[in-house]
């Protein structure tokens, strides 16, 4: 019997060299990663059509990516930048939209098939919800839709028969780990983490850091967010409560190791001691084209493991003190309900903080923990309520640190 991902029906997977997606998200560190595999694989027979494609503030990105890919539509979050895009690039045929209602019907359109959701934070799950209710298939380099609403998007998935591919590498790693495996014989997940730029670091130290330092990740080049969560290892702590929603485990059979070569993106071991690993060079563009290609291995060109001069692959405990945020999370996901929406919008909220540097980088988990203490939680609840809390969240730091 295959392994029953939760989100993944193997067996409902259409085999097909030809579809249409849309990417949102498209100027940010994983989108354009995802536009340079869509052109490999087009060069190796796939006919990958690019359908929308959605940004922020990026329009010079944006439009190199218009010339490269001619969707039909490009949605721009800030209004200004529309505007600007509009009048500053003639692009024939191309609609450029602008508004919250004018993403929803783009979202809901019959034109693809795909949808490749590569926003940062909270801003991911209403779209993808809406995709899910489209029957869209979902990519999702999105992790915090899954922190806060994993449980509500797992039922939406069975009743709506789609699925759900994980790009995150960690999450990659443990699906091509687990392809073949009988869910009753893992023993447990292993998520491996660099330690980010303070692994080596005393608290003492981490306590006078500066946003630069923090920004300084050792092997991976991501966005601002996503980098200050590596080095707060709340980025891990998210994929733990991840992983719990994609493979339908329990938080306390996923683990945590630091690996500060990132060879290895994660492990599973088996009951009978067995261990399978996924490695690879840290690139994204392999648990990307691993997602787009699902349940097919494509050949490639991305740079290979030079295994000759591959000095050590080392391990070492994560410190839960100094990295107080994993163990919040552990925390939030193990308590449930809206705690992991408290969890993912006071971090959200902190990280900005520290960013326009309001804040030192130890008082981001102290926010955080805060927040934990203050909230109840209903045991049953729905989609608003995660709306709620996280609107409440976000007014209430603001607010507290204007
Ligand atoms: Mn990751």
């Amino acid at each position: 019997m295959y392994f029953e991902v939760r989100l993944i029906f193997l067996k409902e997977m259409k085999v097909t060299k030809t579809s249409n997606i849309g990417i949102l998200g498209s100027t940010g560190s994983i989108g354009r990663n995802v536009l340079e595999v869509i052109n490999s694989l087009n060069r190796k027979g796939y006919e990958i059509k690019v359908k929308f494609l959605t940004a922020n503030n990026n329009i010079e990105t944006l439009s190199d990516q218009v010339k490269l890919f001619s969707p039909e539509s490009v949605y721009i979050e800030n209004p200004g930048k529309a505007e600007e895009f509009s009048k500053k690039y003639e692009f024939k045929n191309l609609k450029v939209l602008c508004g919250q209602d004018k993403l929803e019907e783009l979202i809901r359109r019959d034109n693809y098939d795909t949808l490749l959701v590569s926003v940062v934070g909270f801003s991911g799950l209403k779209p993808t919800i809406e995709a899910i209710k489209s029957r869209k298939k979902i990519a999702l380099a999105n992790k915090e839709t899954l922190v806060v609403a994993g449980t509500l998007i797992n039922k939406l998935l069975n009743e709506y028969e789609t699925v759900l591919i994980p790009i995150d590498s960690e999450h990659s790693a443990i699906l091509q780990c687990l392809t073949g495996e009988d869910k009753n014989t893992i023993k447990r997940i292993v998520l491996t983490a660099s330690g980010g730029p303070f692994r080596t670091k005393s608290i003492e130290e981490i306590g006078t850091c500066t946003v630069e330092d923090a920004l300084k990740h050792p092997n991976w080049n991501m966005g601002n967010k996503i980098t200050i969560d590596s080095a707060t290892m709340m980025n891990k702590g998210l994929e733990v409560i991840e992983a719990k929603h994609l493979f339908n485990i329990d938080v306390s059979r996923v683990h945590v190791i630091i690996h500060p070569q990132s060879i290895i993106h994660s492990f599973v071991e088996f009951i009978d001691g067995s261990v399978k690993a996924q490695l690879g060079v840290p690139d994204m563009k392999i648990p990307i084209q691993y997602a787009l290609t699902y349940p097919h291995r494509i050949q490639s060109d991305f740079r290979r493991i030079d295994f000759n001069n591959l000095k050590d692959l080392s391990f070492e405990e994560p410190d839960f003190k100094k990295f107080k945020c994993l163990k919040l999370a552990y925390e939030a996901a193990e308590k449930e309900g809206t705690y992991p929406t408290v969890l993912n919008a006071s971090n959200e909220v902190a990280v900005n903080l520290f960013l326009n540097n309001k804040i030192t980088f130890l008082e981001i988990a102290d926010i955080i923990e805060e927040q934990l203490e203050i909230h109840t939680s209903k045991e049953n609840f729905e989609i608003e309520d995660i709306y709620e809390t996280d609107q409440k969240i976000r007014k209430n730091l603001t607010e507290k640190h204007r």
